[in-house]
């Protein structure tokens, strides 16, 4: 089948875009004869700690080992239990799992993240749990000063997921800057995507950093030299060469053109039952997604048909919670600690529209325009 005109991503258009970039390159990094763990993964780290405003930036093969390796470093122990959300992709849990902790599920919010006053009622009488794992889903910042506040509370070892929110903000505080640490991915289809696999840890803690640049690469801390059981997740010199010249750059141009959509979209469905994240005032979203909440999943199915007959494509972010995945049923250990009903509303009412950075200004209206004819 061939994707619809207006889809959810164009890594067409992308490559367009940055291709000659992209081939710089890789020409720089095969010219240089130094293929991994070499001064093009050494000068992202520092441009990513930059432009994400922590301490320290360490490269990893994917988003998923970057979790992984943070809630390690932030000194996650095998049984360890982990409060985590029903509502994001897999992989967050699946970190928790791999590093030998016990997911416990709390419920989500009214914007679809993991709810912080249900979180700190469960500690009123869970007070020995130590790990907190909260995800800025559909790029939209927790509140970050309510999550430094229970972290403080309870002595909570917070690492936050920015896989989906590289730059979103609330109150000048930047994501993954509140936890011990920060994951993020580079998997295509991010805010920040490269043409392949890619994560890195964010943190202000330079011992996480330090532990996360062993266990990447083996445990090793010297060559030769192991201290830790690692495992081989390194980010490639030309992924980080791909970042560091063609994508990130433009990071700041294709943040504020998500941005512009969410509003047209906010704007135009305002008196329609299309409803819209409220986003509080003081957080800045990236928008990497941009879920409408219908009201049932049969209004959702009939929009998402409605638009994909105009050649609209769209997403469902998530289609199953985590805890109900098959995988789950496989693996103990792991409880709900309350009831997961406002994550339910989002597995069968959300429905994600294109906010990809390359749409055109005609076809945020052509969406809009399908969008309200649906509505009637
Ligand atoms: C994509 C994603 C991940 C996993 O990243 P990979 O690089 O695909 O391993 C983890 N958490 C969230 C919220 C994601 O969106």
């Amino acid at each position: 089948m061939r994707s619809p005109p207006i889809g959810l991503n164009d890594f067409a258009q992308q490559w367009d875009l940055t291709g000659s970039d992209v081939h710089d390159a890789v020409e720089r990094v095969g010219k240089s004869g130094d293929y991994v763990l070499g001064a093009e993964v050494e000068a992202f780290e520092r441009e990513l700690a930059e432009t994400c405003g922590v301490e320290h930036a360490v490269g990893c093969a994917s988003g998923l080992d970057a979790l992984e390796l943070a809630l390690r470093a932030s000194g996650l122990q095998p049984g360890d239990e982990v409060i985590t959300t029903p509502l994001s992709a897999f992989a967050t849990t699946l970190a928790i799992l791999r590093a030998g902790g016990k997911p416990l599920f709390v419920d989500v919010d009214e914007l679809g993240l993991l709810d912080l006053n249900l979180v700190e009622e469960v500690l009123r009488s869970r007070d020995d749990i130590r790990f907190l794992l909260p995800v800025h889903l559909y790029g939209c910042p927790l509140d970050l000063q309510q999550l430094r506040v229970i972290a403080d509370e309870h002595r909570l070892e917070v690492v936050e997921d920015c896989a989906q929110a590289v730059g979103a903000s609330d109150r000048g505080t930047v994501v993954g800057s509140v936890g011990r640490a920060g994951a993020t991915s580079f998997y295509p289809t991010k805010n920040l995507g490269c043409i392949g696999d890619g994560g890195a840890v964010l943190s202000e803690d330079c011992d996480v950093a330090r532990d996360v640049r062993s266990l990447r690469d083996y445990g090793q801390v010297a060559k030769y030299e192991h201290e830790l059981l690692g495992s081989n997740s390194r980010l490639d010199e030309l992924q980080a060469a791909i970042l560091r010249q063609a994508m990130m750059p433009r990071l700041r141009r294709w943040t504020e053109r998500r941005r512009g959509t969410a509003l047209r979209y906010i704007d135009a469905f305002r008196q329609t039952q299309l409803r819209v994240l409220q986003v509080p005032e003081g957080r800045e979203a990236v928008w990497h997604l941009f879920p409408v909440l219908l009201p049932n999943s049969s209004a959702r199915d009939s929009l998402r048909e409605h638009l994909l007959a105009r050649g609209i494509g769209t997403g469902l972010h998530y289609p199953f919670l985590i805890p109900d995945q098959r995988a789950m049923a496989s693996v103990g250990g792991w409880s709900l600690l309350t009831s997961l009903e406002r994550a339910k509303r989002f597995e069968t009412g959300a429905l994600s529209l294109p906010i990809h950075p390359f749409l055109t200004d005609d076809e945020v209206s052509a969406v809009i325009a399908a969008c309200l004819e649906w509505a009637g």
